[in-house]
């Protein structure tokens, strides 16, 4: 018999694991709510959230609300699974995305076809998952003012 995977056979995917610094992004996006920390010495948006200011060294920082409108940074096809249970995923697409107003961030983008380009335009959404949610993007036109 072939080797078919099925969904039923896959290993539950890891879920996130908030912490005192990443608790409010988690939250967020449970509300579909995107938040980004912005430093308050330097104004510099940040991602990953932590707790000093990766630019400035900078400890305060306010929680921000982005567009959620961004361009293509850079990005990879994702061809071999980090973990099992995103086998059925593949192939999938993870790029750096810079956000309008500042930041950038790494997510999943989910595409009409199998690659992007730099700087295309991509905007934010939420996917539900058991008892978290993804910040996962979609193509957009590049809102240009
Ligand atoms: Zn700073």
């Amino acid at each position: 018999m072939p080797n078919v995977l099925s969904l039923s056979d896959l290993p539950p995917r890891p879920i996130p694991s908030p912490d005192q610094d990443s608790a409010f992004f988690w939250d967020g996006l449970r509300a579909h709510e995107f938040k980004v920390q912005e430093c308050l010495d330097c104004g510099k948006r940040r991602f990953p959230p932590m707790p000093t200011c990766p630019f400035c060294a900078g400890r305060e920082s306010r929680i921000v609300e982005p567009t959620g409108r961004g361009t293509v940074y850079s990005w990879v096809v994702v061809h071999h699974a980090f973990h099992p249970a995103f086998k059925a995923d593949l192939p999938y697409i993870v790029a750096t995305i810079d956000l309008e107003g500042g930041g950038r961030i790494a997510a999943r983008v989910d595409t009409p076809g199998a690659e992007l380009v730099i700087g295309q335009g991509v905007r934010a959404g939420y996917l539900d998952h058991g008892d978290w949610t993804e910040l996962r993007f979609t193509v957009a036109p590049v809102n240009r003012v």
